[in-house]
């Protein structure tokens, strides 16, 4: 498998929390260390998610992540609970579950407060926002500049890294690995609820391609334009096809 001329990834890992399953996550870890990759890697502040809680308590969960920022992973802030109890698209209409699109203010700054000052307080030094379920509106996006240092999200339906709205976007729009033609890809996994095939897939994309890094990636922002809405239309609309074709596909969050 050759690398297509002019395509970027990058490594998103989704529901890091202290009940993850531990097995995947300690694989995943070995290929990014083996490879060299500093994946970006989201983390559930408060996390009351029963899909993600499958295990007992790690109790040096907070020391292991950490352990990721010290090898240079980046961290970032992925909700607060977890929990998608309202019903709302947001900015990034993939999905309607919500823990943030379309809920009061005051709930989702509350949110965005404790969530950041529970990863502070564990030494961590958060730099990205991911809504669960990619739901959260433009109030999600001013509240986490009013109440954080955050000004990266990894979100978005585009070819390239963009600024919108005071936020540069990293766009995500891959679930598994796979080769794409020129542009900037992130690729997002869920090591906890993923089957085991998606991470040999991992390890067989490894062995050729070499990701980037977030910095190379935010470096080539640009303002989001014209052609990154037509993009984003065209995925959605083959999404579509995609879903209605397998209608009890479920939407990663
Ligand atoms: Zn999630």
């Amino acid at each position: 498998m050759k690398t297509k001329a002019g395509a970027r990834y990058l490594l998103r890992l989704d529901d890091a929390n202290p009940w993850m399953r531990q097995a995947p996550w300690g694989r995943v870890e070995a290929l990014c260390d083996q490879y060299g990759v500093q994946p970006v890697v989201a983390i559930v502040p408060h996390c009351e998610d029963p899909a993600l809680r499958l295990e007992d308590e790690d109790e040096n969960f907070w020391e292991k992540a950490r352990r990721w920022q010290a090898k240079g992973w980046t961290i970032a802030l992925h909700g607060f609970n977890h929990v998608l109890s309202g019903t709302g698209r947001g900015v990034v209409p993939l999905n309607d579950r919500t823990e943030f699109a379309g809920q009061p203010e005051a709930q989702q700054r509350i949110k965005i407060r404790e969530g950041y000052q529970v990863l502070r307080e564990n030494g961590l030094d958060p730099t990205v926002w991911i809504a669960p379920a990619h739901t959260f509106d433009r109030v999600t996006i001013r509240l986490l500049q009013e109440e954080t240092e955050i000004r990266v999200i990894s979100d978005g339906l585009a070819r390239h890294a963009f600024t919108r709205w005071g936020m540069t976007w990293l766009p995500q729009q891959l679930w598994k690995p796979r080769q794409c033609p020129s542009g900037l890809w992130t690729i997002c996994l869920h090591p906890t609820s993923d089957p085991e095939t998606i991470l040999d897939r991992l390890e067989n994309f490894l062995k050729s391609t070499k990701l980037s890094s977030v910095s190379d990636a935010l470096s080539q922002a640009r303002p989001w334009g014209v052609s990154d809405a037509v993009f984003a239309w065209g995925f959605r609309a083959a999404r579509r096809v995609k879903t209605w074709r397998r209608p009890r596909g479920k939407a990663a969050v």
